[in-house]
């Protein structure tokens, strides 16, 4: 569905850097295990992010908003090599870490959140 990059604070703290993933529909992904739930505020305090991960070996295969429901992200390594990343969306552009580069891919860069 969409290749996006989302530099806010929230995901530099939970994914050790900056989200690079994928939205896609729930209904296309089916996992296996025990995964366990963190909820939380998002950075616009109107949404609620819920994120699951592996007890196991902690992979966190998933994210999902209330406010996209039905709408997943997905870490951009975990299909490995089976989808080419190419970020065309980018949140919370102004957060990016300045030693970062701006991929040349990139058409729609939102300083802020750009889900809403
Ligand atoms: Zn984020």
């Amino acid at each position: 569905m969409m290749h996006f990059l989302c530099h806010c604070t929230d995901c530099q703290i939970m994914f050790n850097g900056s989200f690079e993933g994928y939205a896609i529909s729930r209904d296309e992904l089916s996992l296996e295990g025990v995964l366990s739930t963190y909820t939380y505020s998002g950075g616009s305090g109107q949404s609620i992010h819920v994120n699951f991960f592996c007890e196991t070996c902690s992979t966190k295969p998933l994210t999902q908003t209330d406010i996209l429901d039905g709408i997943i992200y997905v870490p951009a390594r975990l299909p490995r090599d089976q989808i080419e990343f190419k970020p065309k969306g980018g949140m919370c552009i102004g957060l990016r870490p300045s030693w970062t580069n701006k991929p040349e891919c990139l058409v729609e860069p939102y300083t802020e959140n750009g889900t809403v």
